[in-house]
């Protein structure tokens, strides 16, 4: 017997027929055995469709209230699940994030979850009882509702699973694992069987959709076992079978691991860049640029420098596209005089691309063998960063896809590694 969490998000509890389709799944896994706790998802487009209504009301909603509406969604599948579950003859139990105690700090809209108290789902489970917890949210000290940001089922999912220590956490999706890149944009895109944390976590926060970020975070930090898999197979489908499907996040040491250098090609396409020419080039200088854009509440992504000449330099950075024209303003009304800036150049028409692989770490030649696939194609790189474990470049976003498609070409991702 194991104790299991198992997450479906948005698509698979999108209407009545695949919610009934879950409780069967997961009747199969308590037949078997298992003490499960489900973490659901509103149905999809719901929170879009919340938020939208909090915006015709209040251009930018009260944040507060905003929680308290967005999170209604959730309130809906548990109630829903847990009646499905009740039908197929078991014993189920639905739970609000506030009422299994899901304490997070007070950032609405962002909030971040503090602890979880665990004790009444303990007893829940003792009793054979499918536990159905509300993702997505939770309470502050304050008995204020918070949301966990968009996608934040997946991090309640894994957090459930940290304070519960449970044996696995399954994230069933509507896609059947992790891959190599976007199929939509690669055909022979292939499904990885299994991807450790640390590429997780680059794929997740240069693009890749399939989990929240946080939650690859948190299940990186207490060591949960995590898995991303399909809910849309046939749910009687065998029980083994299924527990071996998708793809394994994993840890390097783990035997499991495919033997590829580079793991996965990801991308993000609301990208601006933004440059200040002939800068004095003295301390203090990247300080006062970034840290107006800073206190404008603008991310920076990439950032680079020229070496100077003259003493003056070039400062260009990337934010998202999103807040380029914020960011502009800040620029020219509060920087750009200030510190001397001959001009400030914006395009915000680029994206960034990024391979990914643990691999790189123990061979040498990546980036050349990434500059050279994209030269043969004539795509200009303009700017360049590295971690030990990723290279993203910025390119002008019309050479997106074909940026993707050769680089996932050139690192043999079309083929199964040996
Ligand atoms: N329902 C929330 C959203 O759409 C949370 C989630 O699906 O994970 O962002
Ligand atoms: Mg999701």
């Amino acid at each position: 017997m194991a104790l299991i969490v198992h997450k479906y998000g948005g698509t698979s509890v999108g209407n009545v027929e695949r919610i009934k389709n879950v409780a069967r799944r997961l009747a199969k896994w308590h037949r078997a055995g298992h003490q499960l706790v489900v973490v659901v998802s509103a149905m999809s487009g719901e929170t879009n469709r919340l938020i939208a209504l909090a915006k015709e009301i209040q251009a930018s909603p009260d944040p507060r209230e905003l929680d308290v509406v967005a999170s209604t969604g959730e309130q809906v599948t548990i109630g829903l699940l847990a009646m499905a579950l009740k039908e197929l003859g078991l014993k189920a139990k639905s739970y609000t994030g506030w009422q299994v105690h899901v304490l997070t700090d007070s950032a609405f809209t962002k909030a971040r979850i503090i602890e979880i108290d665990e004790k009444k789902i303990r007893a829940d489970l003792a009793e054979g009882t499918i536990v159905v917890v509300a993702g997505f949210q939770g309470a502050d000290e304050f008995g204020n509702v918070t949301t966990l940001g968009r996608g934040g089922s997946d991090t309640s999912a894994v957090a459930l699973a940290a304070a519960l220590k449970a044996d696995e956490c399954l994230i069933y999706t509507d896609v059947d694992g992790v891959y190599t890149t976007d199929p939509r944009i690669v055909p022979e895109a292939r499904r990885l069987s299994t991807i450790t944390f640390e590429e997780m976590l680059e794929m997740a926060s240069l693009g890749s959709k399939v989990l929240q970020i946080r939650s690859v975070e948190f299940a990186g930090k207490y060591k949960v076992k995590l898995r991303v898999l399909s809910s849309l197979t046939d749910a009687d489908m065998p029980l083994e079978e299924e527990a071996r499907s998708g793809t394994l996040i994993t840890y390097e040491e783990d035997k499991l691991m495919e033997k590829a250098v580079i793991s996965g090609i990801a991308f993000t396409r609301d990208e601006a860049k933004i440059t200040l020419t002939r800068v004095p080039d003295r301390p203090g200088i990247a300080y006062q640029i970034l840290g107006a854009i800073a206190d404008a509440n603008i991310d920076v992504d990439m950032i680079v420098q020229n070496i100077s000449v003259d003493g003056m330099t070039d400062f260009s950075f990337t934010v998202q596209r999103s807040e380029y024209a914020k960011a502009m303003e800040v620029l020219n009304t509060k920087v750009k005089d200030h510190i001397g800036a001959e001009r400030i150049i914006g395009d915000p028409k680029i994206c960034k691309v990024s391979v990914v692989g643990i691999g790189m770490r123990s061979h040498v030649g990546i980036a050349s063998q990434m500059f050279r696939a994209l030269a043969e194609e004539g795509i200009n790189i303009q700017m360049i960063t590295t971690s030990e474990i990723k290279i993203s470049v910025v390119i002008d976003d019309k050479y997106l896809e074909l940026a993707v498609r050769v680089l996932h070409k050139a690192f043999g991702l079309d083929q199964a590694p040996a």
